[in-house]
């Protein structure tokens, strides 16, 4: 077991954080995004950027080669839909997709959308933890927050119509 701080600062004990969020055991802040047959969709407001998605897979794996047929159909299909949502209802341009394999959750990929204040942190993917550590210690604020909820609502709406 192992002890995780939530963005509210409540503590619980999970084996594994993706499937306590994907079974429904810890509800993430801002609530779900979109919930497929094999994945679940939310935003971690711990790293409060805009339109920024985390995509878990529901079943315990760690691997890519791991996914089944019917869930490599299923991933692609809704990370490519998220992504359309992104642009659509959040006019965003760009995104980066990271996941690895040894994490100490299970299978997992962050959609993150890339904003003009981000380059200053340099370009590809050396700037994605500076970015992630800018926002989770200088965009924590009320009213970026809301901005951030305000943006998983309309992604929400968008993507279950
Ligand atoms: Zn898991």
């Amino acid at each position: 077991m192992r002890t995780i701080t939530l963005s509210n600062g409540k503590m619980v004990e999970v084996e594994c954080l993706s499937c306590a969020l994907t079974s429904g055991v810890i509800e993430p802040e801002g609530g779900v995004v979109i919930e497929t047959e094999y994945f679940h969709a939310h935003q971690d407001v711990a790293y409060p950027i805009k339109g920024l998605i985390i995509l878990a897979s529901k079943r315990h794996i760690k691997c890519f080669d791991e996914l089944t047929e019917e869930e490599r159909m299923d991933y692609i299909n809704i990370l490519s839909k998220i992504r359309k949502a992104q642009r659509k209802v959040l006019g965003i341009e760009h995104v980066y997709y990271f996941y690895n394999e040894d994490t100490t959750h299970h299978f997992h990929t962050w959609m993150v959308p890339r904003y003009e204040w981000m380059y200053k942190f340099g370009r590809s993917v050396e700037s994605v933890r500076p970015v992630l550590l800018h926002a989770r210690n200088k965009l924590n604020n009320e009213e970026n927050i809301k901005e951030v909820k305000e943006a998983i609502r309309a992604l929400g709406e968008e993507l279950n119509k």
